[in-house]
């Protein structure tokens, strides 16, 4: 950021005197081009930066605890081609101003004081867009909720940091008829509060900033939060956390003492909710619909700093709803998609999912039903056309974004090739579903060298590779994710005509169930999907070992005849597949045949033993 906006002398804007003990200097390197100014608001100098062409519409940014407005370069910096964007040190942080006394100088109102100052300054003639972290989020709950505001907020994006009016009374309404799981839910949110009572003790919280926390704080952040190095946390850090432990003892017990009984919000609020936060319950949010009507939810696998470790996807969303929001805007036009629908749409909403054998059958399905919730889709197939195909549909039927690419799974350098495309243009995968399958059936003794390593390189290499590669970028990245494969009734239920084929899915379900007690500690699911007779193209392009080319024939006929009959719809294991990502299932195994075999696994092996040996007529 220019050295000489806020952090150098006064440039643009007001350049009145300065008082009140300005930042140490500790403004630090936000978005490149950013233009500074200063805004003053009762005696306090407000540091303002702004991106992008002023005549577009403002997207205004509010830090949160212990941060400074850099805290959201990486965000608007995606964003100020589209809109004009600003972001502001919050009074007491980065290069602005702290007042004096520190006591008192951060309630609510003053911060709402500030906003206003600065949405006037900025944005004199239109409403601005609010986006807000943590305290940021608190605040603008505040600024959103308050009826001097009214008019100047045309939306409103709140990350990790409840309105504390809503909180008060959702304490209130757990304490004052507790059943057990409103008891725990009170619980399991003042376990995650232990900061703020700390922040609530005089003096310690200052010398510990300014002491040993400070100078760890960015080894802490990288080390929990997975927070990739660079120039953040700025220099101004203790200062800005030593003078951010106002906010809380200014606001937190008056207002949840006394909370506001009318904090509805005048303007629409999209509420985007990191699953992994180890600050903040997700269920605080539970009926929030009450005070924001219409409100939009969204949710991602991740935790608490996601405006540095999510750019991408919050980039993304606040472009959504800013523009589906703009005066005068129609939704479906300008967001260009149906929006996500359905009942996983909070969960999946802008994920990127990306799915193997996505041209056909189980894996098409799969990929239609993440676009419908909204997920952004990579189609990964080793039929070009199909998987473009699928790639297409998915944008019409809801994916904001969506690609196709041309993979061979079983192939070990191809794969790479692919996960290295992926990250670099399209993000960290949220949701691999390794699906990518052959058939083959025949004896064993009928069964060549060539036709197992046919099976084994795509049905086990495949998901080895797809496993080993994204599953090691979700794993660095570090905030969560889950893998999907797809293995079979067959991993289960020995079958003579079956060998390779049962093989490798017994395979997949193994590796299945060894991922996941590896990954479970980084927040990683695996499921092994196991459907049973599914009407896919599978049986058109299954080979049968041991017979002429002419009995292939006919026998492929014959099953597919067979599998037309069952009539299972590949959407009924598209929508098992999502169940087991929210749910975290283990093992799903779809269809009736599926259920029962497993069942019949663990309590009556030798009846599924005896069921194996059983010859079908040729
Ligand atoms: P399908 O034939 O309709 O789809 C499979 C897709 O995988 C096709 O688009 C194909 O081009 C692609 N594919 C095959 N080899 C590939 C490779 N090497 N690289 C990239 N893509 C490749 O079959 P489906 O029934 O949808 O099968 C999907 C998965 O479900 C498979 O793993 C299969 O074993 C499993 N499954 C299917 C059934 C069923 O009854 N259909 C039952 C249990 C498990």
């Amino acid at each position: 950021m220019s050295t000489s906006g806020c952090a150098g002398e006064s440039s643009g804007g007001h350049a009145g005197g300065r008082t009140g003990g300005r930042g140490d200097g500790g403004t630090g390197p936000g978005p490149a081009g950013a233009r500074e100014r200063w805004v003053r608001t009762g005696g306090i100098e407000l540091c303002v930066a702004e991106l992008g062409d002023p005549a577009r519409p403002t997207v205004l940014f509010v830090h949160g605890y212990p941060d400074s407005k850099e805290v959201w370069s990486e965000v608007a910096g995606r964003l100020a081609e589209r809109f004009h964007v600003v972001l502001y040190d919050v009074r007491g942080h980065g290069g602005s101003t702290a007042p004096e006394p520190l006591r008192g100088g951060f309630t609510l109102e003053k911060l709402t004081d500030d906003f206003l100052a600065v949405a006037d300054a900025v944005s004199p003639d239109r409403p601005v867009h609010l986006v807000g972290h943590d305290w940021g989020s608190v605040q603008s709950w505040e600024f959103v909720t308050v009826a001097r505001t009214e008019g100047r907020i045309a939306s409103f994006t709140s990350m990790s940091g409840p309105s504390l009016d809503h909180l008060g009374l959702w304490i209130r309404r757990r304490a004052g008829r507790p059943t057990p799981r409103r008891a725990g839910q009170l619980l399991g949110q003042g376990a995650k509060s232990w900061y703020v009572y700390l922040l609530h003790t005089p003096v310690l919280p200052e010398l510990a900033w300014r002491g040993p926390l400070g100078k760890q704080w960015p080894k802490i952040l990288r080390r929990l939060e997975k927070i990739p190095g660079g120039a953040y946390p700025t220099s101004s850090l203790p200062r800005d956390a030593a003078h951010g432990a106002w906010l809380y003892r200014d606001n937190v017990r008056a207002r949840l003492r006394g909370p506001r009984t009318d904090a509805y919000a005048h303007a629409p609020v999209q509420l985007i909710t990191p699953t992994e936060d180890a600050f903040l319950s997700e269920r605080l949010y539970d009926g929030l619909e009450e005070w924001a009507p219409g409100l939009v939810r969204r949710s991602l696998s991740a935790k608490h700093w996601i405006p540095r470790t999510r750019p991408d996807q919050l980039a993304s969303w606040i472009s959504d709803f800013v523009t589906a929001h703009e005066e005068g805007a129609d939704p479906v036009r300008d967001v260009g998609v149906p929006g996500p629908s359905g009942p996983y749409a909070e969960r999946f909403g802008g994920q990127l999912v990306l799915v193997t054998g996505a041209a056909s059958g189980i894996g098409r399905a799969t990929a239609f039903a993440f676009a419908e919730a909204g997920a952004r889709i990579v189609a990964v197939d080793r039929d070009a056309e199909g998987a473009a195909r699928t790639a297409e549909l998915a944008r019409l039927i809801g994916a904001p974004e969506a690609w196709s690419e041309r993979t061979d799974v079983g192939d070990g350098r191809a794969m790479e090739k692919l996960a290295e495309k992926v990250a670099s243009e399209y993000g960290t995968v949220d949701v691999l579903v390794n699906n990518a399958g052959i058939g083959l059936s025949g004896a064993f003794l009928d069964t060549t060298a060539d036709d197992w390593k046919q099976v084994l390189d795509v049905n086990l290499w495949g998901v080895i590779h797809g496993c080993r590669l994204f599953g090691k970028q979700m794993a660095e990245r570090g905030q969560g994710g889950h893998i999907v494969n797809t293995a079979s009734a067959a991993a289960f239920q020995p079958s003579r005509l079956l060998p390779a084929y049962s093989t490798s899915k017994a395979a997949v379900l193994m590796l299945s169930e060894c991922l996941r007690a590896e990954l479970a500690g980084r927040g990683i699911g695996v499921s092994a999907i196991c459907p049973g007779i599914v009407n896919t193209g599978i049986t058109s392009t299954a080979r049968f070992a041991g017979v002429s080319a002419e009995d292939e024939e006919r026998l492929r006929k014959k099953t597919s005849r067979l599998y037309g009959l069952r009539d299972y719809p590949p959407e009924k294991v598209a929508d098992a597949v999502l169940r087991a990502v929210v749910r975290n299932q283990a093992v799903v195994p779809v269809t009736p045949e599926a259920r029962g075999a497993r069942l019949l696994s663990s309590i009556a092996p030798r009846a599924l033993r005896a069921i194996a040996r059983v010859e079908p007529p040729l």
